[in-house]
């Protein structure tokens, strides 16, 4: 484990959506390329996405689906934003999903500011995007909250302070948030570099290495293991 890491593992009682949603609400998702599921379902668009959402929550008796993290998925083919070149395809996701309806509290996980905002528009693009700051045992991080409502930018101001389980916005639609069904985008970032209110979500399995090192598992933080 990375001194982040281990600073992260000590972390309790984190959570990025209400907690009134106990945790054996929760079912683990996986949208990897390895899930016979995708195989033969028909997932072109938002909706029909929702609806096996929706499925797969109603099979598991629970109010969120949740996975992602080093996760290598098919579904960024539709959008040319990922795959500018044809020899290094980004498809490999290094944040956590929370799939979830629109509307939903989204939650600060730890104390932190306002580090930068924005509307990330564009198809399967993050739509709009809260990125705080955060210092723990004097390790300085961030963390990215992707596919939020419009409403959740505005008033917002960089250098606002936030305290760990404070609302920080809202969960978007398929309307605002890249045409996905609802779904927060959560990461951790150590070194943000020059990025502001937009970090990569995917990268490419030749630059997969860093992006692990640089972004550890969302889940060191959640502590979800259903
Ligand atoms: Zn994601």
């Amino acid at each position: 484990m990375t001194l982040l890491e281990n600073i992260l593992h000590t972390v309790e009682d984190v959570s990025v959506i209400p907690t009134a949603i106990s945790l054996n609400k929760y079912t683990r998702l996986d949208l990897s390329v390895n899930n016979p599921a995708l195989k033969t379902a028909t997932l072109t668009n938002a909706a029909e996405f929702e609806a096996f959402i929706e499925s797969k929550l109603a099979e598991n008796d629970a109010k969120v689906a949740y996975g992602g993290y080093n996760e290598e998925r098919n579904l960024y083919k539709r959008s040319t934003i990922f795959n500018k070149e044809a020899i290094d395809e980004r498809n490999m996701h290094i944040g956590l999903d929370l799939w979830i309806k629109a509307g939903t509290s989204i939650l600060c996980a730890v104390d932190g500011i306002v580090h930068s905002f924005q509307d990330n528009t564009g198809l399967g693009d993050y739509g709009p995007t809260i990125i705080m700051k955060h210092e723990l045992n004097k390790e300085i991080f961030y963390t990215l909250y992707g596919h939020l409502s419009r409403a959740s930018l505005a008033g917002l101001t960089v250098g606002a302070t936030y305290k760990k389980g404070q609302q920080l916005g809202t969960l978007g639609d398929a309307t605002v948030n890249g045409d996905y069904a609802p779904h927060l985008h959560f990461q951790i970032i150590s070194d943000i570099q020059k990025y502001s209110g937009d970090y990569p979500g995917v990268c490419s399995k030749k630059e997969l290495a860093y992006y692990l090192e640089n972004c550890p598992d969302p889940n060191i933080l959640l502590k979800l293991n259903a």
